[in-house]
């Protein structure tokens, strides 16, 4: 059995705390929670050995998953403005509400001054992606370990919470061997995927037992596996700024971005950000049947035109040859260059075959219907079908704590007092480039600095 850690903060001997704040989840959230709620305390005037913050992480150490993230160099957060963050980051709208308050309190900008005053620069990559310049993701956790140290928390590691019941309006939280008591609880214990960095939803069945409601968890950012895959030879290649589409039960879902064919299915930004949508349909459908169209700017129509005109202007031009070439996503009108790249060599045997096009065929001996077959299988080429996602394999769950049960402007929940919940735990999933971590980040700081100044300062002695 691992033995628990405790880091003792250095309050002043004799002191006794008057609030006592636990955090639960030792995660970007908690840890943000934590020096939050500190700063929240001095600017009440209360000194650190009247308030005591405890922060518990069942593994022996602090932030596992923003250790593992962005490939180990951590894509800690998205440029733009607080508005631009949102729409980009979030597609529902609810979520996007639902966040304001702690995105605008709590920005990327915010989150990059706090580095930096611990000495981590960041860059800006052209995609608007926001990483350490260390290229080292440990660089961000341990700058977070050494603010946790500055605001005199204590750490407590190796620990995993059981249990969290409400007793006399504070809170009893259960630990291996052990209670503590606390005014305010902010759970931050993290979604379901990734569950060997400790997330295996304790957090879930806590606050459905003080009453939430729970939004079962399902995969997001998952890479998608097909039953058949394509042709292992595929794998490694991409497809820029195509458009993915799924497909069940009379439903349909795209996303517009790169794709990349995987051994196993397909990964990259498109199959990525649909794999919520397709496994929300799966509940539905049970199969999923994926195709990328590879002309997403052209109407069938208007790439029926210039499958014409190419037709008319290269008579003796197999059409195999063309397709070699041929961008993907052309912008404008015609088959100029596009800075999307062009269709994969190893794709065209595929979609010749898909459209029953013989390989020495050219413009000038294509019959119509073969044309059009051509163009519904540029459109609409099959990529197979998908019956389930590793919810594990995912970047992030979505579900988790319903967001009508929490007030967006404190994270405080609106079942019970004193309250607080943060991070991934709650019914949010952004996309990939930095946004579920700023999320994690901005949410838990709100609710550190919110629990911190809302208690009322009891008259009683309490240390939890
Ligand atoms: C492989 C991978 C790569 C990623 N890359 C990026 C990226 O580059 N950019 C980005 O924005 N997002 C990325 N993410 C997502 C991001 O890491 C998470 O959304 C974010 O860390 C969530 O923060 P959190 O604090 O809510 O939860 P977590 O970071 O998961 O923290 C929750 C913590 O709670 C602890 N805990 C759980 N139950 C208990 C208990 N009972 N008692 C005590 N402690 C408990 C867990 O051990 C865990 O440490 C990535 C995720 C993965 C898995």
């Amino acid at each position: 059995m691992t033995k628990i850690k405790i880091n003792s903060a250095r309050t002043k001997a004799g002191s006794t705390p008057q609030l006592s704040i636990l955090i639960i989840g030792g995660g970007a959230s908690g840890m943000a929670a934590a020096i939050s709620a500190r700063k929240g305390a001095e600017s009440r005037g209360i000194k650190a050995g009247a308030c005591k913050i405890t922060i518990v992480e069942r593994n022996p150490g602090f932030g596992a998953k923003i250790r593992i993230s962005g490939g180990g160099k951590c894509n800690v957060t998205h440029e733009g403005s607080p508005e631009e963050f949102l729409l980009k980051g979030f597609m529902r709208l609810n979520e996007q509400r639902f966040l304001r308050n702690a995105i605008y309190g709590f920005s990327g900008g915010d989150l990059l001054d706090l580095l930096l005053s611990k000495g981590v620069t960041t860059e800006i990559r052209p995609d608007g992606k926001i990483f350490p310049d260390s290229g080292e993701a440990s660089s961000v956790a341990n700058a977070f370990e050494r603010m946790l140290s500055d605001a005199a928390v204590e750490e407590i590691s190796s620990c995993r919470v059981l249990g969290v019941e409400r007793v006399d309006n504070r809170f009893l939280v259960t630990l291996p061997g052990a209670t503590l008591m606390a005014d305010a609880v902010i759970l931050a214990t993290g979604g379901v995927s990734y569950r060997k960095t400790g997330t295996t939803g304790d957090g879930l069945a806590i606050a459905r037992k003080l009453g939430h409601t729970i939004i079962e968890p399902s995969a997001a950012l998952t890479p998608l596996h097909t039953t058949h895959p394509l042709s292992s030879s595929l794998s490694g290649l991409a497809l820029r700024s195509c458009s993915l589409v799924a497909e069940g039960k009379g439903k349909r879902v795209g996303r517009r971005g790169d794709l990349l064919f995987t051994h196993r299915g397909f990964s990259g930004p498109a199959a990525l950000s649909l794999s919520r949508d397709i496994g929300e349909l799966l509940k539905e459908s049970g199969r999923i049947s994926l195709f990328v169209d590879l002309f997403p700017e052209q109407s069938p129509a208007e790439l029926d035109r210039l499958l014409l005109m190419q037709g008319r202007k290269n008579g003796a031009q197999m059409v195999r040859k063309f397709l070699q070439g041929c961008p993907i996503a052309p912008p404008e009108e015609g088959f100029s260059t596009s800075p999307h790249g062009t269709i994969p060599t190893a794709l065209v045997p595929m979609i010749l075959r898909h459209a029953a096009l013989e390989s020495e065929v050219t413009w000038s001996t294509l019959q119509k219907e073969k044309r059009v077959a051509l163009l519904g299988v540029l459109k609409k080429f099959p990529l197979g079908t998908v019956r389930e996602l590793s919810l594990d394999a995912g970047e992030v769950s979505a579900g988790g704590v319903c967001l009508g049960e929490v007030n967006p402007k404190t994270m405080q929940s609106r079942v019970v007092p004193n309250l607080y919940i943060s991070g991934e735990l709650l019914d949010y999933a952004g996309e990939i480039g930095g946004f579920n971590l700023q999320a994690a980040f901005s949410t838990g700081w709100l609710a550190g600095m919110h629990a911190a100044k809302s208690l009322a300062l009891p008259e009683r002695p309490g240390t939890p």
